[in-house]
C-alpha cells in the first residue's frame, strides 16, 4: 500500500530502478541514504528507513553542516528499502531520468517516537553516515496536502561547521560513497554497457543445459530463478 505511488510512477520494463516489492519492517539499526540525483533540476534525495520503507524528501541544495542553513526538503513517495543501494542512470523520459549517485550511507537513529514525529511534522534524529553525523532536525512547514516542505537543519554540535566553514561541503564530497565515481562516470558507464547479445538458438540450448544442470545439484532452484 505504501509503495503505490512509487510503482505508479514507474515503468519497471523501462528503468532499472528496483521493483517495489512486499513491505518487510526490518529488526535492528534503521538505514540511512542520501542519492545525488541529477534530474531535471540537481537535487539530493535524503532517505530514512521506517517499518519497511525509505521515508524520502528531495533537498534541492543538498544538505548543510551549517545549523544556520535551513534547506527546503520537499517530501516524495515512500521508496522500497532496495532502493538503497540503487546507482546508475534512469532512462531519459522516465520518472526522475537522470544519473543517480550514492552519496551517503549508515543509519539513523530517531529521538523519540518517529511516527509520532512525523504526524506532528517535526523529526529529530542521530546520523550516523559516511558523511552526515551527529544531530539533525527535520521540519514541516505550512503547505497544501499534494506538496509537503519540510526544512533539513544541522542541529549545533560538535559535527557542526558554522559560517564560512561549511560552504565546500558539497563540492568536496563529490565522489560516491560505495563506488568513488563522480556522477559523469556513473554516467558514461551506463552509456559503454555492452546490449545484450540476442538470444541464438546455441544461447538458448547452453542455458537450457546449464539450468538443468544446477537443478540437479540444488533441486527448486528454477522456481526460484523465473
Ligand atoms: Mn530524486
Amino acid at each position: 500500500m505504501a509503495l503505490e505511488e512509487y510503482r505508479r510512477k514507474r515503468d519497471c520494463g523501462k528503468t532499472a530502478e528496483p521493483p517495489p516489492g512486499a513491505i518487510k519492517a526490518r529488526k535492528g539499526e534503521l538505514s540511512y541514504l542520501i542519492q545525488k540525483h541529477d534530474a531535471t533540476r540537481l537535487h539530493y534525495d535524503f532517505r530514512l528507513e521506517l517499518d519497511g520503507v525509505l521515508l524520502s524528501w528531495a533537498v534541492t541544495k543538498g544538505p548543510s553542516l551549517n545549523p544556520s542553513d535551513k534547506r527546503l526538503a520537499v517530501r516524495t513517495e515512500d521508496h522500497p528499502l532496495s532502493y538503497g543501494t540503487f546507482e546508475g542512470t534512469i532512462p531519459k523520459g522516465q520518472y526522475g531520468g537522470g544519473t543517480v549517485m550514492l552519496w551517503d550511507e549508515g543509519t539513523w537513529e530517531p529521538k523519540g517516537d518517529p511516527k509520532a514525529g512525523l504526524k506532528k511534522g517535526h523529526l529529530s534524529f542521530t546520523l550516523q553516515g559516511g558523511r552526515l553525523k551527529g544531530d539533525w532536525d527535520l521540519i514541516r512547514m505550512h503547505g497544501d496536502e499534494k506538496k509537503e516542505n519540510w526544512l533539513l537543519i544541522k542541529a549545533k554540535d560538535a559535527e557542526a561547521r558554522e559560517n564560512g566553514l561549511a560552504s565546500g561541503f558539497l563540492d568536496e564530497n563529490a565522489f560516491s560513497i560505495t563506488t568513488g565515481r563522480s556522477m559523469d562516470a556513473i554516467a558514461s558507464a551506463e552509456k559503454a554497457k555492452p546490449r545484450k547479445a540476442p538470444r541464438s538458438a546455441t544461447n538458448v540450448a547452453a542455458a537450457q543445459e546449464e539450468l538443468s544442470a544446477l537443478e540437479k545439484r540444488y533441486p527448486g532452484v528454477q522456481q526460484i530463478g523465473r
